[in-house]
């Protein structure tokens, strides 16, 4: 993990703070869940299969990243202190795909996202956060 994506975070995207940079680091620990359970094996065996769906296909493994990150911080709330759960709804805000792409000058181009929009990583986040439970996590990979 760069440590200099926090600065940037903090700096260039107005999303610092402790709990901005514990967001980031579950959400990694979020992938290394996705490794562990066979999903991320899955989901790379989908891609090559159907590249069309690749990038959706990548949005929904960010996602639940995010989701699974605010699980970590919904089992955890004895450690969190006020203001926390802003903080790591703004730094998921900062970095959607609509949000970076603006920001570099470029209009959101959907077909390209491969994180999803701020507003979805807003929502992954809180729906981790507010049920504590890693299964509603699921519903990313939930067909139909
Ligand atoms: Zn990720």
């Amino acid at each position: 993990m760069p440590t200099s994506f926090y600065d940037t975070l903090a700096r260039e995207l107005g999303a610092g703070g402790d709990f901005a940079r514990y967001y980031v680091m579950a959400h990694e620990y979020g992938h290394h869940i996705q490794n562990l359970t066979g999903l991320a094996a899955q989901v790379r065996s989908a891609q090559a299969q159907n590249p069309r769906s690749a990038n959706q296909l990548q949005v929904r493994m960010e996602l639940q990243a995010d989701c699974y990150a605010g699980v970590w911080a919904g089992k955890n709330r004895n450690l969190i202190e006020p203001g926390d759960m802003e903080e790591g709804l703004r730094a998921a805000s900062a970095i959607g795909d609509d949000t970076l792409q603006r920001r570099a000058g470029r209009q959101a181009n959907p077909e390209s996202f491969t994180h999803g929009t701020s507003a979805q990583r807003m929502e992954a986040l809180r729906r981790g956060m507010e049920s504590a439970d890693e299964r509603v996590c699921d519903a990313y990979f939930e067909m139909g």
